[in-house]
């Protein structure tokens, strides 16, 4: 929890009469609320106490956990273990204490209450990777584990060809898992993010079966993404489908940078120049650990949802509020015009200025600022910090930023974050 949340603490005193009760303690809860986090600390007079805890929302009791846990969340798609996850009523809840041993003396408790409100906002995650439910080393709760450990709010199972994960996704977990599938042809990749069925059968001899299981995936709710289009390192990895293929995004950053992440890059550029608005998103493709440079979050892609949820992260997605770092930790980019982001469409009349914000650079960083017509801007930073340009006019169709570092490990510049493209209406200049 951190800015968005709002924490009340509330103290009781429980005397040795009240003893094998189960008391509420009531608190509200508002309609604009996504997790509630309950932090119970026990302090006796004198002597041992055991204070149960529990949670009831308005309808009815929603978890307990007993002497087991001392802190425990409820959310609409994640929960701790003995709660359960859904939708948040809101009204009158009451944390549930079992006074199970008091001493002669009473126990004194102090609840801590932590509400997040649903605010847009960075979440970061990572959209392909792999479990025990394909060709991964990891069993689900270890692959959100994994994802807990970089920092990560959400991690997309995208098992080959199969749904077996997205039946078993752990509600238990800190970080959101959302349901996938790596629809896997022996011609090329596509992700198939969001949703638990996206197809019947994987199995397609041709184009239009390809094009049709994809429509079929779009339709039912998935994300579809062409995954590393130009990989070369294995026989049957990169996109042979045509480029055309009906896909949301492309994975143009998958796993380290490297050579072939630069060719779905150059790619990429040359489709926004024909029009084509393909959102960019990133996936470390992480299957086990043997590669060290190949981790959860690395690349780390951001996106601007209203609330940790799986649909809303779709939706973002889709309107392209997203960009992508090498790993969790940086460097942040914004681009906005107005009240318009990365992904969005300025309309001719909205006139402001576009800001480009560059948090977390290093010094030696190169930040391109890469218009659709028109001459990169580049920018060597000096020292670490901030990079902030204002760019006016004229406006090109669509503006995008990229931030190179060199590699001492790989003795290159490497790209290290990536913006998806504001895009200006031109009118009749287009
Ligand atoms: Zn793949």
């Amino acid at each position: 929890m951190g800015e968005d949340a709002k924490r009340t603490v509330i103290a009781r005193h429980f005397a040795k009469r009240q003893e094998k009760r189960i008391v509420e303690v009531p608190f509200l809860v508002a309609s604009d609320v996504e997790e509630v986090g309950v932090e119970l600390r026990v302090s006796p007079t004198q002597g041992h106490a055991t204070v149960d805890l529990g949670l009831r929302d308005v309808h009815g009791v929603r978890g307990w956990s007993g002497g087991a846990r001392q802190v425990v969340w409820v959310g609409e798609e994640t929960a701790s273990p003995g709660y359960v996850a859904g939708p948040l009523p809101a009204g009158e809840w009451a944390v549930l204490l079992g006074l199970y041993e008091v001493p002669d003396a009473g126990v004194s408790v102090e609840i801590a209450m932590e509400m997040r409100l649903k605010a847009p906002r960075w979440l970061r995650g990572d959209f392909h990777a792999h479990s025990i439910h394909s060709d991964g080393a990891f069993s689900l709760t270890e692959a959100l584990d994994k994802a807990e450990e970089q920092g990560l709010d959400f991690l997309a199972l995208t098992d080959h060809n199969t749904v077996s994960q997205n039946l078993n996704v752990p509600r238990d977990a800190r970080v959101l898992g959302i349901p996938g599938m790596e629809f896997t042809t022996y011609d090329g990749h596509a992700n198939f993010i969001g949703a638990v069925y996206p197809i019947d059968d994987f199995r397609a001899a041709s184009r239009e079966d390809v094009y049709r299981l994809m429509r079929t995936a779009a339709e039912r709710g998935a994300v579809v993404s062409l995954n590393h289009p130009f990989e070369s390192s294995c026989p049957s990895c990169a996109w042979r489908w045509g480029m055309e293929a009906p896909a949301d995004a492309v994975e143009v950053w998958n796993g380290p940078w490297r050579p072939d992440n630069e060719r779905a890059l150059r790619w990429w550029h040359q489709a926004l120049l024909s029009g084509r608005r393909l959102v960019a998103i990133g996936g470390s493709d992480v299957h086990n650990l043997e590669n060290p440079y190949v981790r959860h979050g690395h690349p780390c892609t951001w996106v601007y949802s209203p609330a940790r949820r799986t649909a809303d992260i779709l939706t973002a997605v889709r309107q392209g509020h997203v960009f992508i770092t090498a790993d969790p930790d940086g460097p942040r980019i914004e681009v906005e015009c107005g009240s318009y982001r990365m992904g969005d469409r300025v309309p001719r009349h909205v006139t402001d200025a576009t800001t480009i914000r560059v948090r977390e650079v290093e010094a030696g960083d190169e930040v391109r600022i890469i218009p659709g017509v028109g001459d990169v801007l580049r920018w060597r930073a000096q020292s670490p910090g901030e990079y902030v340009c204002e760019v006016q006019e004229p406006r090109p169709p669509f503006l995008r930023v990229e931030v190179w570092r060199w590699s001492p490990t790989f003795q290159t510049e490497v790209l290290v974050a990536l913006s998806n493209p504001l895009y200006f209406e031109l009118g009749d200049l287009a």
